[in-house]
């Protein structure tokens, strides 16, 4: 479907030519008409599906459309990370550049002042991060009595990092009459829930089925020994000539120390995780997106946001906990219908949190066995041990998904059986 039977006004369309958007994807197709007509929506549409510009056109045409032209906040979007919302918002910039209208992003781990004087002086779209949002609505910096669209963008990861509470007061200060979207990429009882408490008789549109991946991902696992993982990512960069690589690691310390090893294999990489300054992670992610930096070694947080075109190689060095962070961190490639590679290092400790990964996708992922680099089947597989941070942020789900007694037999396992898992290389 092109962009011009979907009822955007000339400049909409000027600025989606000018993007290079030759058609509507799927969520765009059903949301914008839904929004335009002013029907609250419950989409369940993961990161580069082109959700943001769903939601985004339709407000811009909201706002165009409008007679009401004080710079007051009529539409706020939320999101969980300050990425997403620095990427969100740049995205509306450019969607409404042939427009007239002040959006304005407002996240912590900056000075709150510029934040102040750019409120005061009158926005009309609002993109933020629950905890300087709340900040604001408490020094009494920002008023919402204005709102008519509000938007929960990545509602289940929200929910992830335990804003819930701090979503709720917000909510508490909108306007009761408004139009509401909810995004998520999976539908959990408790984004329902959610759902059902914000939205008023909302319009479900699902456009990729629950848990599936992006379809152009090429998935592959790679059985190696823990100690020779880096060993092996920094032949396979070298061997393939991978540029742009997107890499995971669980905690922040292993980002930083992968980070350090890569480099000393020649490999410029950065890490981007939580203990990096706002300042240093936009620098780091501006010389990723420009090729300077060829690996950013990511924690799963830190790198929800992360908005790339065509970014080709997303490595698992480390399986994350949670089989849902997979298809999170996977959905990085393969964007906007670009092909794209997700390749996972797996050590014998992580053959459990590969089980669930391929549990939840319903099939099992292809394996490779690179030469040089076999698993050594003396070596026994030890326990993960999961750091604080992850502990408290994952809390509720490990609680679902722990089987204890299999956990903690993990040792007593016999060594075959662990590795049996691997199958023969293909
Ligand atoms: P999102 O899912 O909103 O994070 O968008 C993912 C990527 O797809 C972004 O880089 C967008 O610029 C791009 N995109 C959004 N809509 C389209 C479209 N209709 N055609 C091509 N690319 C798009």
């Amino acid at each position: 479907m092109l962009f011009n039977s979907l009822n955007l006004s000339k400049e909409l369309l000027d600025a989606i030519h000018k993007k290079g958007y030759q058609k509507a994807s799927p969520v765009q197709q059903q949301v914008i008409p839904l929004v335009l007509e002013g029907k609250d929506v419950l989409a369940s549409a993961q990161t580069g599906t082109g959700k943001t510009a769903g939601f985004s056109l339709p407000l811009l045409q909201k706002l165009q459309n409008s007679k009401d032209k004080s710079s007051q906040i009529k539409g706020l979007i939320l999101t969980p990370t300050r990425e997403l919302a620095a990427q969100v918002a740049e995205n509306i910039r450019e969607y409404g550049c042939y427009l007239r209208f002040k959006a304005l992003v407002i996240y912590g781990g900056v000075s709150i002042n510029p934040q102040k004087y750019k409120l005061n002086k009158g926005v009309d779209i609002v993109v933020a991060t629950p905890g300087r949002l709340l900040d604001h609505l408490q020094q009494q910096t920002i008023n919402l009595d204005s709102v008519e669209m509000f938007v929960l963008d990545e509602a289940d990861r929200m929910l992830d990092m335990g804003f819930i509470r701090d979503i709720r007061k917000i909510i508490k200060t909108l306007p009761a009459v408004r139009q509401n979207l909810l995004f998520s990429a999976t539908f959990s009882k408790e984004i329902r829930l959610l759902a059902n408490n914000l939205l008023n008789s909302p319009t479900v549109v699902e456009v990729t089925p629950p848990y599936s991946t992006v379809d152009k991902v090429k998935q592959l696992v790679i059985p190696v020994d823990k100690q020779r993982k880096r060993e092996l990512l920094s032949y396979q960069i070298g061997m393939g000539n991978w540029q742009q690589i997107l890499v995971f690691t669980r905690t922040k310390h292993m980002a930083n120390r992968l980070t350090e090893r890569l480099n000393e294999d020649g490999i410029i990489a950065s890490a981007f995780h939580g203990n990096k300054s706002q300042a240093a992670r936009t620098n780091t992610l501006k010389q990723f997106k420009l090729g300077k930096v060829r690996a950013l070694v990511a924690t799963d947080i830190a790198a929800r946001g992360i908005d790339i075109n065509a970014l080709p190689y997303v490595i698992n060095y480390e399986l994350p906990y949670l089989p849902e962070d997979y298809i999170h961190r996977i959905g990085r490639t393969a964007r906007a219908g670009q092909e794209g590679y997700a390749i996972s290092l797996v050590c014998v400790d992580e053959i459990k949190l590969l089980k669930g990964i391929e549990k939840l996708l319903n099939y099992q992922i292809e394996q490779k066995i690179i030469a040089g680099f076999e698993i050594d089947p003396r070596i026994p597989p030890e326990p993960i041990r999961k750091n604080k941070t992850s502990i408290k942020r994952n809390k509720s789900n490990f609680k679902k998904n722990r089987n204890k007694k299999n956990y903690n037999s993990r040792r007593s396992r016999s060594k075959s059986s662990k590795s049996k898992y691997f199958r023969k290389s293909n």
